[in-house]
């Protein structure tokens, strides 16, 4: 572990609850969405309805599980029919920096550790974020952001720049596919170290050459949430 990872993980002393509280720990299940899975052949993993179905009857239904989560650094195929991720080898994006929490549409997420609220934003084009809010976290002498993407839009509607959340608040729910933008329910959760100029959006996904830069970025969030 490099020196950010090794704060990061000091930050939790036991597994966090990042979606609602009523959900067991014990009821989460890892999911594993990379083009290497070969479950996932025949699947048609980009549209949002067969990704559900998918996740419900092979994963979350066969281990007794309410939540399926992964993806961190996970090449995937699930981007493969948006334009913004799409291109040659050089410019497209499909390294997943994230952690994805797969669960039901209205689902709370809870806020991990104490921040204030930095930004937030709807990043509605087909494929992004959907409503999407940013933390900024001053603990230890260190700042670091963390991302929360895929929510409802009514999650937008109360929240206030500058607020001070601390650990076990409500911050969201998970959106719909209308809103989250066509993508099955899920929570997508990403450390930022530098979040640069950014407001309310960060990038999620990256091509392979530039999974070294992200990489030290956006450690894997499991290292705080210790699953
Ligand atoms: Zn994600």
């Amino acid at each position: 572990m490099n020196i950010f990872e090794h704060y990061l993980f000091s930050l939790s002393e036991a597994p966090i609850s990042i979606l609602d509280n009523g959900i067991p720990l014990n009821k989460y299940t890892s999911l594993d969405l990379s083009e290497t899975n070969k479950e996932l052949k025949g699947v048609k993993i980009t549209n949002p309805d067969a990704c559900q179905i998918y996740i419900e009857e092979e994963v979350l239904n066969k281990d007794n599980a309410l939540v399926a989560y992964g993806g961190y650094l996970e090449k995937r195929n699930i981007y493969a029919d948006k334009s913004s991720f799409s291109g040659n080898e050089e410019t497209i994006r499909n390294i997943h920096l994230g952690i994805d929490y797969w669960a039901k549409a209205g689902t709370n997420v809870i806020v991990p550790l104490e921040g204030v609220v930095h930004s937030f934003k709807n990043n509605n084009t087909s494929g992004d974020y959907g409503p999407t809010i940013i933390l900024e976290h001053n603990l230890k002498g260190e700042q670091f952001y963390t991302l929360y993407g895929h929510l409802s839009i009514e999650s937008l509607n109360n929240i206030v720049v500058g607020e001070l959340l601390t650990k076990g608040d409500v911050l969201a729910q998970l959106g719909t596919p209308d809103i989250n933008v066509n993508y099955a329910p899920h929570l997508h959760f990403q450390v930022i170290k530098d979040l640069g100029n950014y407001k309310g959006d960060y990038p999620g996904v990256c091509n392979q050459k530039d999974t070294t830069f992200y990489r030290n970025n956006c450690p894997n969030p499991n290292l705080l949430i210790k699953l």
